[in-house]
């Protein structure tokens, strides 16, 4: 058995890999740690390890540790989870960023507020229900966020497909925000990547890795 700093360890090791075999500066990506449904004692580990990027996907739970953990001073939470429009104004009091957005009334439901970063996701799956907005939606979607004030649009998200070769998705990904940086120029991040693919996201210019498991270990189921 491994110990979270060896993961930790490792993991960043094999980032810094990926990102100098695509030519790319380790130091151009945000690692995401995915902490859900675990303790808020493991944000604080990873804090104590130099973490200061964590990612939740469900309102109460991140809402709750945010508060467990609210003394740790510099730590930004990334919302990268499905979210209701009723529970968007609760995020904005802990997030930093919102990676989830994949609707208009969403975008209204965020309304005016402290500036938050925000990014579009796309569904690249083609089955609905899964979160995103579909690629044919994507450029008036990225209008409206546009015309949002407080919400700064730092780029895409996705989830990479279970029926499909990461790296597919992930250049089509790369492909749209080529689009959308036709109206959008400060909208060059990519969200992508996560325990088993982050090395492919990597070669396709992912700059903030979403990564679970392969750091915190299995998580415990959800009670
Ligand atoms: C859980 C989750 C991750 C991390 O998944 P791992 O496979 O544990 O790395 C990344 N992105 C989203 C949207 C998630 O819900």
């Amino acid at each position: 058995m491994s110990s979270l700093a060896e993961r930790l360890e490792v993991v960043s090791g094999q980032i810094a890999d990926a990102a100098r075999s695509a030519g790319r500066d380790p130091d151009d990506i945000t690692t995401i740690v995915v902490t859900k449904f675990h303790p808020a004692s493991l944000v604080r580990e990873l804090y104590e390890l130099g973490v200061r990027d964590v990612g939740e996907n469900r309102h109460q739970e991140a809402q709750a540790k945010a508060a467990e953990v609210a003394d740790l001073d510099g730590l930004r939470w990334h919302f990268i989870g499905q979210l209701q429009s009723n529970k968007a104004k609760a995020v904005r009091e802990y997030a930093a960023a919102v990676h989830s957005v994949d609707r208009g009334s969403l975008v209204t439901a965020l309304g005016p507020g402290d500036p938050l970063d925000v990014f579009v996701q796309v569904d690249l799956s083609g089955e609905p229900g899964r979160g995103g907005v579909q690629p044919g939606e994507l450029d008036g979607l990225v209008d409206a966020v546009l015309a949002a004030p407080d919400l700064r649009l730092r780029g895409l998200m996705t989830v990479a497909p279970l029926d499909t070769e990461p790296r597919r998705a992930f250049a089509d990904l790369r492909e749209l925000s080529q689009r959308i940086q036709k109206s959008a120029p400060d909208a060059r991040d990519l969200s992508m990547g996560m325990s088993g693919d982050f090395e492919a996201a990597i070669s396709k210019g992912a700059t903030h890795l979403r990564i679970g498991t392969a750091i915190t270990g299995n998580r415990p189921t959800p009670g």
